[in-house]
């Protein structure tokens, strides 16, 4: 049996003290303006999506991030004022699967009064019981990832042999109290669930009955060191476009904003529109403006990165806000990556972060 791999985490390094940041508009050296943030509540997750926490690599004996070193509603909340304050207009908080997190709406709560977008991503599994105090707290939207309609390949999938079912009901439970739209990630992977791509598009655009559910298909990616990621497992979106133009006529929509994720795509008979997330194969490097906390405080500056800037020894060590906000501020005006745009089968191997770790 092939030895285990063992993931990386952040490889903590001491911040440099940084220069005084100037107030000027923050620009990285390709020119990216800082927009959004994504916080990691936890690295800790219900299911072992085969491509994401594949479970003989996150088994019993995996050494998850301890509860002292994860950072505390109040570290999070005060470094994500840090993040406004610099520009940050979206703040989607993810993990690892976020409703582990205990009382995660009192952190929505603390979060709400900066005034940034708040999002959610969710397995769902728990969104029955989350939903209602999630909306009320403050969180603007919610999306949902379910890779197949199929009972057996959904089960499959998150290996935890998870229902449907269950994720549909707490999706009705998210609309039930206000979501709308409602984003449904579906990971696509060739041979496990492409059978199912015009199949949840099919449900997908008739089942919002007047609400308007958005599903995104995201293209398998070689994120982390543990997932055995192979090229040929990916399904392009121009495939996928294909395969549901054909039974559903598709036509180009605008973009919400500049450098949104998803590509979008409307059906021509007015049935609401779906997503494309072409990482690997159009890769949107350029106009990437994303950062990513980690559970325990280190900040990445790409999906695809090895190592973090630790910013919980500031926030522990008495830094005052001034201090973090130059910290950020210089590790943005220095970012300088694009892995996706220079993507080989060679880099795909190399040591990167585990996602459930920085947060998907
Ligand atoms: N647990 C939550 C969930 O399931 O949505 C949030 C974390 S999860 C890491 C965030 C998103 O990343 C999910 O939609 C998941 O399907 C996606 N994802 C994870 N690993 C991926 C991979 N290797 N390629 C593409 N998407 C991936």
């Amino acid at each position: 049996m092939a030895d285990k791999v063992i993931p990386i985490y952040s490889e903590p390094r001491p911040a440099p003290p940084a220069p005084r940041y100037d107030g000027a508009p923050l620009s990285d050296t390709l020119g990216r303006t800082m927009r959004d943030l994504r916080i990691s509540v936890t690295d800790r997750c219900n299911f072992r999506c085969v491509y994401c926490m594949p479970r003989e690599v996150f088994d019993a004996g995996f050494k998850f991030v301890p509860h002292a070193a994860l950072l505390s509603f109040e570290e999070i909340a005060r470094l994500a004022g840090v993040f406004v304050g610099l520009g940050v207009k979206k703040i989607r908080l993810t993990g690892g699967e976020p409703l582990l997190r205990k009382d995660l709406p009192m952190l929505v709560g603390m979060l709400a009064p900066l005034g940034a977008e708040l999002t959610l991503t969710t397995n769902g599994s728990s969104l029955v019981k989350h939903a209602r105090a999630l909306r009320d707290a403050g969180l603007n939207r919610i999306t949902v990832s379910l890779d197949s309609l199929d009972e057996p390949t959904f089960r499959a999938m998150n290996d935890a042999d998870f229902p449907v079912a269950r994720v549909l009901d707490g999706i009705a439970a998210a609309a039930g109290a206000g979501f709308a739209p409602i984003k449904i990630n579906m990971v696509v992977k060739r041979g496990v669930n492409d059978h199912q791509i015009v199949d949840a598009a099919r449900h997908w655009r008739t089942e919002g009955r007047g609400r308007v559910h958005i599903l995104r298909f995201i293209e398998f990616m070689d994120v982390g060191s543990t997932n055995g990621w192979r090229m040929d497992d990916v399904i392009p979106s121009a495939e996928v476009l294909r395969r549901i133009g054909e039974a559903f006529p598709l036509e180009p929509a605008e973009a919400n904003y500049s450098g949104e994720v998803a590509e979008r795509w409307r059906y021509r008979d007015g049935a609401g529109e779906i997503g494309v997330i072409s990482s690997v194969t159009q890769a949107f490097c350029r106009d990437c403006n994303r950062m990513r906390l980690s559970t325990e405080g280190s900040l990445f500056t790409c999906l695809f990165a090895h190592h973090g800037h630790d910013l919980k020894s500031l926030l522990r060590g008495g830094a005052t806000d001034e201090d973090i906000r130059d910290r950020v501020a210089a590790v943005w005006r220095a970012r300088d990556d694009r892995y996706s745009e220079i993507r080989t089968t060679e880099t795909a191997k190399q040591r990167k972060v585990e996602m459930s770790y920085i947060g998907g």
